[in-house]
């Protein structure tokens, strides 16, 4: 079927498709596919009813026209589908959670109302770990989303459908979140494209917030022009997000260098297979006249300890509001304080409780200094040390995964086992800078692992330089 927007659209203008045909197929996949596979929690009724108004814009065009007409609208049509912690006007938003169940979000946020503005229609929203905290799309209160691929294997996460619709061919394109791999892990573990912005690059106003000073939404696609138009299309500065900033540095360079955190990479826990992959693609790269150096940032290995120590002290804190007074259901018994403990003992997941659990801890009185404040100050070095390596090197090549996607069930009783998995995508979080991950493929076309699964290749760049990012993804 269709692969890329660009492909959509000459079929659009050349009249051999319409939108609800596009649509129709999405939706007979999903029909046929959704059940076993888990990744849509809902598809929205009006998407036909959409597809067909927009159709109707077209129907009296030339094909000169409506050639016109999309460089204005450069997604119109496109089914996409959100991540279920985006909120759009009218339709549930639970962020996979049984405390959100039946809420109903009152407004769009900033990246759907640009979405929509540029002519995209929302298919439905997908599954995710319960607040996006997870890796595996296991923490859903709506039950596990399969992978796509082979369906004993989980499809990742937080933004497990996201993902997996792309690869399910669910959807043309998808937004999901990344506050620590979120958008990298499951489209390494999906073999498909997914695009961590810079921090504050793109507004988020309207996403439920995991850690805010992490989060930031992007798209996923299995085309590099897909998720580079959709970036452009969503970024931007928004008075609804005092966090974002404007424009990103136009690309200057001719000639990109990278650079290999070896002594990271090759090391014990992870797999021989992504060892190769990474072997692989310098080879690849220094055959197409692209530097290639060895780096050392040695406080990389301690990016996951800040990480899980921030992380959940931001999470305590913004789960706060759940309380069953503000938002969504609650637990009623006849004691007021009792209600509160009912309404978040019953309604959220084990790995939410863990996580403001361990927050709480860590930003009380007597351990604030001894682990956030410190975290803090590394989280400040980190940032500097990874800075000074960019006026070295355009781009840090990584794995996205220690490995490929595990097994449903492997990880579910080891938490730590989980956290570790995103030793590598944790870092760009921690920094605000971009990171893409693009699947990792053998000269033959291959995965280049013996169970078949696909591998992900992470290149993070300095703040705002995504096109640098594009550009080697498009080299390769
Ligand atoms: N797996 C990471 C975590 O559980 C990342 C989550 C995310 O990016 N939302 O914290």
């Amino acid at each position: 079927m269709i692969q890329n927007i660009q492909e959509f659209h000459s079929q659009l203008i050349d009249k051999k498709i319409t939108i609800s045909d596009l649509v129709n197929y999405y939706l007979k996949n999903i029909e046929k596919k959704n059940k076993d596979l888990n990744i849509y929690l809902e598809v929205f009724d009006d998407v036909l009813t959409i597809a067909k108004q927009y159709d109707a814009e077209l129907e009296n065009k030339s094909s000169d026209e409506i050639k016109t007409f999309l460089e204005t609208k450069k997604l119109f049509g496109v089914p996409v589908a959100i991540k279920d912690n985006i909120l759009i006007k009218g339709k549930i938003a639970s962020a996979s959670s049984k405390s959100l169940e039946k809420y109903v979000a009152s407004y769009d946020a900033t990246t759907i109302v640009k979405l929509r503005e540029a002519g995209a229609i929302f298919l439905g929203r997908v599954n995710m770990d319960e607040f996006a905290m997870g890796g595996s799309t296991e923490n859903s209160a709506y039950g596990v989303t399969k992978n796509p691929l082979n369906k004993e294997y989980v499809a990742g996460g937080s933004s497990g459908g996201s993902a997996a619709a792309i690869s399910a061919d669910m959807a043309l394109i998808t937004l999901g979140s990344d506050t620590g791999g979120s958008i990298r892990q499951p489209a390494s573990y999906n073999g498909v494209i997914g695009l961590k912005p810079t921090y504050g690059s793109v507004s988020r106003h309207g996403l439920m917030a995991m850690a805010s000073s992490f989060d930031v939404i992007g798209p996923f696609s299995k085309d590099i022009d897909d998720v580079k138009m959709v970036f452009e299309i969503i970024k931007g500065q928004d008075e609804l997000d005092s966090t974002t900033h404007g424009e990103m540095q136009p690309m200057t360079k001719n000639k990109i260098k990278v650079g290999i955190p070896n002594e990271f990479i090759f090391t014990e826990g992870v797999s021989e297979e992504v060892k190769e992959s990474i072997k692989d693609v310098s080879e690849k790269l220094k055959a197409q006249g692209v530097e290639v150096v060895d780096i050392s940032i040695p406080l990389l290995k301690e990016a996951l300890a800040l990480y899980y120590i921030l992380v959940p002290a931001e999470v305590s804190s913004n789960m706060a509001r759940y309380d069953g007074v503000r938002y969504g259901e609650a637990v009623s018994t006849n004691n007021g304080i009792e209600d509160y403990l009912q309404t978040r003992g019953q309604l959220l997941g084990p790995e939410v409780k863990r996580r403001i659990i361990l927050g709480t801890y860590i930003l009380s009185a007597g351990y604030h200094d001894a682990y956030y404040k410190k975290a803090l100050i590394f989280r400040e070095k980190l940032i500097q040390d990874v800075k000074e390596k960019f006026k070295d090197v355009d781009v840090i090549l990584t794995p996205t995964t220690p490995d490929t996607a595990f097994k449903i069930g492997e990880k579910v009783t080891d938490p730590l086992a989980l956290y570790l998995a995103d030793i590598f995508t944790v870092t760009a979080n921690l920094v605000g800078m971009p990171a893409i991950s693009v699947p990792y493929m053998t000269d033959k076309g291959e995965t280049g692992t013996e169970n078949k699964m696909p591998l992900g290749l992470q290149f993070m760049a300095n703040t705002d330089d995504e096109n640098v990012l594009f550009s080697i993804v498009k080299m390769l």
